[in-house]
């Protein structure tokens, strides 16, 4: 209900309909939200936004999965199992909608320049690893783990194949990353669970050797906590 929305940042906000929505993956839905508004906007693959999600002024974060200058931005929404308003917002939301959102924003963005780049999170970081990878030439060197609570849930990454995709049951994102032992050199770009991301952080830096500046890390949810940003 936007009466219930500080005026300010309801007239900061950008608007958008929807335009497409539908399964991407088994529990992911993917979102086209197309608006004038949406043009031209200066996006760096990683980015987010800001969704108004309702009810009332309930926000949720989101990464940019494609970025359409002429006026599109697609969200791809995981159908967890906690469901809040965001999941709900994702798995209810259909063509015709109007949304409002913030935005891009956010540093954890690709590095174009790095010598390799290490991908480690689980599903709804591979959301804003699908953008970064989309935006990498097919000679970069890539490596990373993306793990998922099973092979269905993986999205369709761009350079899938150069990617470790563990599943929960069958081996930790530590372990997985532990068994990988990416070289220290390039960036390393670690998303989603927080805790997790914390662990893979140290993991890098102190069994592997990796430059802590060098590891980029994004907290996206941790259990019992409502919407990280
Ligand atoms: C920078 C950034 C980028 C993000 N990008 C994406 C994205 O591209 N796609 C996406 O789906 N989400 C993404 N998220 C997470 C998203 O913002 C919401 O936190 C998520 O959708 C959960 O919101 P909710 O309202 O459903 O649950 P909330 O009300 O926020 O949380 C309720 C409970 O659900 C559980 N929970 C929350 N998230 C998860 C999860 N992923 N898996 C298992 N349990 C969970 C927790 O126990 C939590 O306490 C991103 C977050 C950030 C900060």
């Amino acid at each position: 209900m936007p009466s219930l929305l500080n005026p300010v940042i309801g007239l900061l906000m950008l608007r958008g309909v929807v335009t497409e929505a539908e399964p991407i993956a088994a529990r992911m839905r993917r979102v086209r939200i197309e608006g004038d508004g949406l043009a031209g906007l200066d996006v760096r693959p990683g980015q987010q936004v800001r969704v108004l999600v309702g009810p009332g002024p309930t926000r949720r974060t989101y990464s940019l999965w494609r970025y359409d200058p002429f006026g599109a931005v697609e969200l791809c929404v995981l159908d967890h199992a906690g469901a809040g308003p965001g999941a709900a917002w994702g798995r209810g939301v259909s063509v015709g909608a109007q949304v409002r959102l913030g935005r891009p924003e956010g540093s954890f963005t690709l590095r174009p320049d790095a010598s390799h780049h290490v991908f480690v999170g689980e599903e709804t970081a591979s959301v804003a690893f699908g953008a970064m990878l989309a935006a990498l030439p097919p000679e970069a060197r890539i490596s990373g783990c993306v793990e998922t609570g099973t092979p269905a849930d993986r999205l369709p990454l761009p350079h899938a194949d150069r990617l470790d995709w563990p599943t929960r049951d069958e081996r930790s994102l530590p372990d997985a990353v532990r068994r990988l032992a990416p070289e220290p050199g390039g960036v390393a770009y670690v998303a989603g669970e927080a805790r997790t991301v914390q662990t893979v952080r140290r993991l890098l830096v102190r069994e592997l050797g990796w430059d802590r500046r060098a590891v980029l890390t994004k907290p996206f949810w941790t259990p019992g906590r409502r919407g990280l940003e």
